[in-house]
């Protein structure tokens, strides 16, 4: 299959092209390299042994999109391209709509231009908002800062597009902290200027790049008190956004049903999860989230056993939820991080 990825020379973008490339599909990047090395394109180029065909595109700007799409025809498109940073979602929010939204439009526009039916949209966890109980369902939807909105807001779109066009085929893959890098270590998160999440700074900590890493939050209901988020290694994404590719047809999709995670990921020091579909649909949209919060047992792992690994663990607390009133908790010693750690 003709498959174009957006933001394809991204950190997951990078790694799917890989993943792509492997199950057989020709793939065409389209990225404007705002957050992207243009050295990403020779290293997937050296890992895959193949030349990696890429268009300097910025998805705003519709004739030169369309321009890309004339010439590749593509059958199939995944949709990296966007701004993830939450935090700065609130200050330069137009900025956000304008590249996630409207650039959204652009990629369908475009896709209906040449008659491409097939759509793989990355969409976030951040649609769940703030969750009222856990682990959290597919639904309620809301959102409480513009990069979440953005998101919503083409989650909407799409199950319009889908309502309107039902032979198109639409698969919204919704997660969060997706983390590590591909084997070969010529791929990787290397986001330009300041990481926005915590794995770069670990990495960078970890490299002596950085002296330390700030540990926000001490009084969560955890082992020691440091946050706990959920992972899931980005290969793992990367093969499931080329799975997604498929999901609707004809012959997988008489038998695909709705399944529950079967494997869950905790915070500790080895990311951990497979991916898995969820909600499956017949009415043109499949909606994914590989990677949910957990109920957490204290002082046990998911499987019961005694959490230790998790102990010694530099954890950092995730976005916003840090001034939150928690209930107490009990004492435990903490062992000491693998990484120089700044208390806060
Ligand atoms: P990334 O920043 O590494 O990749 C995004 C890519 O899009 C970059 O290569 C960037 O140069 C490109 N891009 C940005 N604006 C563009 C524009 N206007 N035109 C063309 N290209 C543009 O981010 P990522 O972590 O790989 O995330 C990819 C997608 O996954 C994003 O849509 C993000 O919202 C979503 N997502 C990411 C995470 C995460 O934690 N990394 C979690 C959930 C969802």
């Amino acid at each position: 299959m003709r498959v174009l990825v957006t933001g394809g020379a991204g950190y997951i973008g990078s790694h799917t092209i890989v993943e792509a490339l492997r199950a057989g599909h020709d793939v065409l990047v389209v990225d404007n390299f705002s957050n992207a090395s243009r050295d990403v394109i020779a290293r997937l180029g050296r890992l895959t042994n193949r030349e990696v065909p890429v268009r300097e595109v910025d998805i705003r700007d519709r004739a030169a999109l369309d321009e890309v799409f004339d010439d590749f025809r593509p059958e199939a498109v995944i949709h990296f391209a966007g701004l993830k940073a939450v935090g700065e979602s609130s200050q330069i929010p137009a900025k956000y709509y304008a590249v996630n939204v409207a650039g959204s439009i652009n990629v369908i526009e475009a896709l209906e231009q040449v008659g491409c039916t097939r759509l793989v949209f990355s969409s976030s966890a951040t649609v769940y908002g703030d969750p009222q109980y856990l682990p959290i369902d597919e639904l309620p939807l809301s959102a409480s800062n513009p990069y979440g909105r953005s998101k919503l807001q083409v989650e909407d779109i799409l199950r319009d597009q889908a309502a309107a066009r039902p032979d198109w085929a639409i698969a919204i893959l919704r997660y969060f902290n997706p983390v590590g890098a591909h084997d070969s270590g010529l791929i990787g998160e290397t986001p330009s200027g300041t990481p926005n999440n915590l794995m770069p700074y670990v990495a960078q900590v970890a490299s002596g790049e950085r002296e330390y890493l700030s540990v926000f939050g001490h009084d969560y209901d955890t082992c020691d008190g440091t946050g706990v988020r959920d992972y899931i290694h980005v290969v793992d994404l990367a093969a499931a956004h080329v799975a997604a590719l498929r999901w609707h047809d004809p012959s997988i999709s008489a038998s695909a049903t709705a399944r529950p995670c079967s494997r869950w990921s905790r915070a500790s020091r080895r990311p951990a999860a497979g991916p898995c579909l969820t909600g499956l649909r017949r009415d043109g949209l499949a909606t994914w989230h590989p990677v949910m919060p957990t109920r957490r047992v204290r002082g046990a792992s998911l499987d019961g056993r005694p959490n230790a690994a998790s102990m010694r663990c530099a954890r950092a607390g995730g976005s916003g939820s840090a001034d939150r009133p928690r209930p107490q908790r009990k004492k435990t010693r903490y062992r000491g991080p693998f990484f120089p750690i700044e208390r806060r």
